[in-house]
């Protein structure tokens, strides 16, 4: 099976570059964020105490997390409930990210991204998947932008959605995820080794898709 790997820190463009390059490749899109964000999810609708760390392993062990692909498209099922739009709030990015620090929870999502990757050509995107999940990734991006370039995209994309946004939130959610990502000590993301960086910041979507595509070649 293929495997392309792209780590990166939040809105870089991950997913963009990830959604456009399986869609060319004819590979399947993993977006392994969407399932820290769905065991972040449960957690929240529990009222967990998302410091608790006991408590927190035991929700994700009990929570029903599902992948499915509808149309091509990868939805996420808390057991029978497509949550795919409600993990995509900022208060679910900052629960993702707190709740991603803790080993029991990365083992049992690692271990399905692995199972996945057994299945299917992928595309998968995350924090760890050149250094960790997929370490023998044919090529792994790290793709990068700068934090003020990062937050306005994020402001971008909630403002044509027609959701409520504050710049400057904006920015400090994303340097205060970019803190926690980097420095847990359980897979914190960093470039790995064999890793191509791909510093977005001055780059169109094309234009990066190209890049990585002549990379592919
Ligand atoms: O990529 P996304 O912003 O959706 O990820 C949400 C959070 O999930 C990240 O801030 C990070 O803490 C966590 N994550 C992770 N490992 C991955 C993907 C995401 O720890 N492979």
């Amino acid at each position: 099976m293929k495997q392309i790997a792209i780590d990166g820190p939040a809105g870089a463009g991950k997913s963009t570059i990830a959604k456009q390059l399986s869609k060319d490749l004819g590979y399947v899109y993993i977006d392994t964020g969407a399932m820290y964000r769905t065991i972040a999810l449960y957690c929240l609708k529990k009222e967990a105490d998302l410091d608790d760390e006991e408590l927190i392993s035991a929700l994700c062990s009990e929570a029903e997390i599902d992948i499915r692909y509808l149309d091509g498209v990868q939805h996420m099922f808390l057991g029978e409930e497509d949550v795919s739009e409600a993990i995509r709030t900022e208060q679910v990015s900052q629960a993702a990210s707190a709740v991603s620090k803790y080993p029991k929870v990365r083992t049992r999502l690692v271990e399905m991204q692995r199972e996945l990757a057994k299945q299917y050509d992928v595309v998968m995107d995350g924090r760890d998947i050149g250094t960790h999940v997929l370490p023998d990734a044919s090529l792994k991006i790290y793709l990068t932008a700068s934090v003020d370039v990062r937050a306005e995209r994020r402001y971008k994309e909630y403002l044509a959605k027609g959701l409520p946004c504050d710049l400057k939130e904006m920015k400090k959610d994303i340097a205060e995820r970019d803190h926690n990502d980097m420095t847990r000590e359980h897979s914190p993301l960093r470039k790995a080794e064999d890793a191509i960086e791909v510093d977005t910041s001055n780059m169109s979507i094309p234009e990066v898709v190209s890049t990585i595509r002549e990379l592919i070649k």
